[in-house]
């Protein structure tokens, strides 16, 4: 009966295709819906069944600002000397490394120059997959270099935040970026050149503390963790229960820290008639020829 017995020995498997489904879907954690990930790359990162904003790396959010994906990038060759020889786990020159690897970026920050609805602006963009998107010299030249140009030029300027704050292995160099971003942000003040601060998950410590708060017009994407020190440092400082939702855009609007909460969608028209209305002179204000 050879249709009962196998005659050849071995099992052809050769013809079965094997489908790949490992890392297709991505869980929200917040309903702890499965989504599929192309479903969720159409809708900007975006959870379609509870609005959650996923986060996003710089270029894709320059992508998502800039017309047509067209921009040109300034000062990306630098890069950390690691100036303390810092060591923790591992030697940060390590970590700088392995991060550049990781993200093809110098340091956790890239500046461009583009347009946002036709009108020409200066972007400076937060990358968290590089250390956090913290806070060292490079990053702190390289936004302040933004600042400059915007000023030089008359170009309003957007930075987008998504970072842990100053760059501990950098040490005191780092946290001397804020003042040093801060000051060229006075510059621009004076100047009346625009600035919008778009705050995203997470925006924290040093970064906070500086640049992200101090926009013409300060605005966060919902849901996003922003504060200084985290939850646990203020509850043993000031010995008392946080409420519920602390240090989350929402709050920060509530409490009024923030001038808007803008949904992804929405936030490149948002900050286009932001910038207009900026650029528009006040009825009857005539601009005096005498200085
Ligand atoms: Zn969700």
């Amino acid at each position: 009966m050879a249709w009962f017995k196998r005659e050849s020995g071995e099992l052809d498997t050769s013809g079965v295709k094997t489908v790949r489904t490992e890392g297709l879907w991505v869980k929200c954690e917040s309903c702890r819906q499965i989504i599929w990930k192309k479903d969720l790359a159409e809708n900007l990162n975006v959870c379609p069944k509870c609005e959650k904003h996923f986060r996003i790396d710089a270029r894709s959010r320059l992508a998502l600002l800039l017309d047509e994906d067209e921009y040109e990038t300034f000062d990306a060759g630098l890069s950390s000397t690691d100036p303390l020889k810092f060591v923790d786990l591992k030697p940060y020159s390590m970590r700088l490394r392995q991060a550049q690897r990781d993200t093809g970026l110098k340091d956790a920050v890239i500046n461009a120059r583009g347009k946002l609805q036709g009108r020409p602006v200066i972007a400076s963009v937060m990358e968290y997959a590089f250390i956090g998107g913290s806070m060292g010299t490079v990053v702190g030249e390289m936004i302040t270099r933004a600042i400059e140009r915007a000023c030089d030029t008359r170009t309003p300027l957007i930075i987008v935040s998504a970072s842990g704050g100053a760059r501990m292995m950098e040490g005191v160099i780092s946290l001397m970026q804020l003042a040093k971003i801060s000051s060229s942000l006075a510059r621009l003040n004076k100047a009346k050149v625009p600035y919008v601060s778009v705050l995203t998950d997470p925006t924290t410590g040093g970064v906070t503390a500086s640049f992200a708060m101090l926009g013409d017009l300060n605005i966060a994407e919902p849901g996003a963790l922003i504060g200084f020190a985290g939850p646990r440092v203020i509850e043993q400082t000031i010995r008392q229960k946080l409420p519920p939702g602390f240090q989350t855009s929402e709050f920060l609007l509530a409490h009024g820290m923030l001038d808007a909460v803008v949904h992804r969608k929405q936030l490149k028209a948002y900050i286009a008639r932001a910038l207009e209305f900026m650029d528009t002179p006040a009825v009857g204000h005539q601009p005096s020829a005498v200085s």
